[in-house]
Order: C-alpha cells, then structure tokens, then sequence
C-alpha cells in the first residue's frame, strides 16, 4: 500500500469517528429537546431529520460559501450601493449598532447592521443555489429589489403568501425596536441547542467532501440568519423580548425559503427606474455637442477632449443645454427675421 493509498484509508476511518460523534451528539440534543415544551417543535425536528437526508442543505451549504457569486461590474456596484444605502440598509444603518467584536463585548445587542447584511448575504445565497447558469445582472437587480427581503422581515414564513402591498413600510422606528431585542432564557436555550443541532447536521451532510464545515462561515451566517428571523418576529409581535416561539417560526422560515425557487421573486420595476435614468450626459462647451452614455458605460471610458478640441465634462441630466439650444435657435430665427426686414 502506497502512502497517498494509506493516508485515505486513515481519513476515511477519521472521518467513520466524526460521522460516529456527530450522531451521538444528535441523539443527545434530540433527548434533551425531547422536554422541551414548545409549539411547532416536533415538525422542526423533523424538517432537520429530512435536511440530513437531503442533497438540498450540501447545495445551500456550497451557495452560502461560494465566494463572488454576483459579479458585478464596478460602474454598477457603485449605483447599487448609493441606492441601497438610500433604502432599507439606510434605515438600519442610521438605527443599529455597527457589529462586530467590540459590540459584542460592551452591549448587549442582538442584532447589529452586519446582521442585517449577513441577512442579505443568505438571500443572494438562496437565489444563487436555484440558478443553474453563472449569475447576471438581472439576477442581482431581482435579488435587491424584488423586495423578498421585507418580505422575510416582516412576514417571516408567510412570505410567499403575503401580499407585498400589504407589508408595512421599513421605518426608523423599527430598527430602533430592533436594536432593543434581548434574548429570553428559555429562548436563548433553545437557540443554541438548535444551532448545534444544524451544526452537527451539516457535518453529516458534507462528510466526504472535504469541506470542513466547522472552519466555515457557513454556520455562522445561518445562525445570524435565524438571530435576525427572531428578533424581527418578536418586533412583528410588538415584543422587544425573543421568545422561543420566534425561535421556531424563524427556522419554519429558513425551511420553506431554502426549499422555495426564490428566482421567481423579480425586481419590481419601479423599484430600478433609477437606471435609465443615471447614465448621464458628456457635454462639450465649446461646440455644444453632447453624447448619452448607455448602460453599462461610465465617463471614465471616454478622453475628456471632444472632436472640436474642447473639453467634455459629465452632466446628470443636461435639460439646461437642450434649453439653452432651444432659446438660441429662436434667437436665431428673430435675427434672421429682423435681416429679412
Ligand atoms: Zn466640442
């Protein structure tokens, strides 16, 4: 037996130990559970027991992990980012805590703005494993405006069922809600035993696969994913306390969206009028001649010098030049009017 040929066979027996202690650690949380009295419980449990045995938890696992899913041309990401900020990520970010290390430390918040992002990161992770072709640009106009992620926000596992005009309007008042949102202990409890319970499901998921899931970021975006779910589900309920049924309505969340072909969800269009709209003029001065930049093109693209030798400068909009051309061509009619006389 070769080395390389002894070295799998010693992994493979590693891996028959880890599989071993994940199905032991299993049946222990599931025993400990097993007492725990709370609505809706036993259908989760059994939605996690099907995951295990599914294909579909892997594909999600490799979706959430992938890295540039939505590459993006950098004209572009700059506009998405300016209209995001102006929307619901705007809100969050003028009402929460930034995240990180240190406000894990000194405050006691439970959902942060990274959060709120890693919310986001989820979605597109969801949308992408649905796609069996690379990503588009529609695809990232659907996933940031179809407006799945209100939604999840405040209708939790009715998303797909809610009727969007129905679902209030993402307010200042209610990231500061948010920003208030403290674990119960019953809840907090419940949570953790859950996570482990995922955590040790995704191991047995992607055993052979040389993806180490406990190394991931994996497991920490869909415990951020569930955290976020919670919370909002308390603030739905005008509670500022999470309670170990938002616990299992979030993770009833995480089941149906990771089993729904969320691509259906499009960007509403006049959530991405913005984008006829921005591309913007190159004005010369000199000669008055002007050019429409198309989708896609941005002024750096272009020299600064016009044909006439002039400079070019960049316009939002150039209502002013089409006027100004208007008032010269009637300045010229009356000129030649009054030659005429
Ligand atoms: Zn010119």
């Amino acid at each position: 037996m070769g080395i390389s040929e002894k070295i799998e066979e010693l992994s493979k027996k590693a891996d028959e130990k880890d599989r071993e202690r994940a199905r032991e650690n299993i049946k222990k949380i599931l025993t400990y559970l097993e007492d725990y009295d709370v609505e809706g419980l036993e259908e989760l449990l059994s939605e996690i027991k099907d995951l295990s045995k599914s294909d579909l938890y892997k594909k999600l696992i490799i979706a959430v992990t992938t890295k540039d899913k939505f590459e993006l041309d950098a004209d572009y990401l700059e506009k998405l980012e300016k209209l995001l900020r102006r929307r619901m990520l705007k809100i969050a970010f003028d009402n929460l805590r930034m995240g990180g290390f240190l406000t894990f430390i000194f405050t006691d918040s439970v959902i942060t703005f990274k959060d709120i992002l890693t919310l986001y990161t989820f979605i597109e992770s969801v949308y992408y494993m649905n796609l069996d072709r690379p990503a588009n640009w529609d695809d990232t106009l659907n996933v940031n405006f179809s407006g799945l992620d209100e939604r999840l926000i405040f209708a939790l596992d009715d998303f797909d069922t809610v009727n969007f005009d129905d679902l209030p309007e993402p307010t200042p008042e209610y990231f500061q809600k948010l920003r208030k949102v403290r674990w119960n202990k019953k809840a907090k409890k419940l949570y953790e035993k859950l996570t482990r319970l995922m955590l040790e499901t995704q191991d047995l998921v992607c055993e052979h696969t040389g993806f180490t899931v406990w190394n991931s970021n994996y497991a920490p975006t869909e415990d951020v994913f569930i955290q976020v779910l919670s919370a909002c589900s308390a603030v739905n309920d005008g509670r500022v306390e999470i309670e170990a049924e938002d616990v299992i309505r979030a993770y009833k969340t995480f089941f149906k969206l990771i089993k729904t072909n969320v691509t259906k969800y499009k960007a509403i269009p006049e959530r991405i009028k913005w984008l006829e709209k921005q591309n913007g003029y190159l004005v010369c001065h000199d000669c008055g001649g002007y050019y429409q930049l198309q989708p896609g093109e941005s002024p750096d693209d272009f020299s600064d010098t016009c044909e006439c030798g002039g400079e070019l400068k960049y316009y939002e909009d150039i209502d002013w030049l089409l006027e100004k051309k208007e008032d010269s061509k009637s300045e010229e009619v009356i000129n030649k009017n009054s030659k005429a006389t």
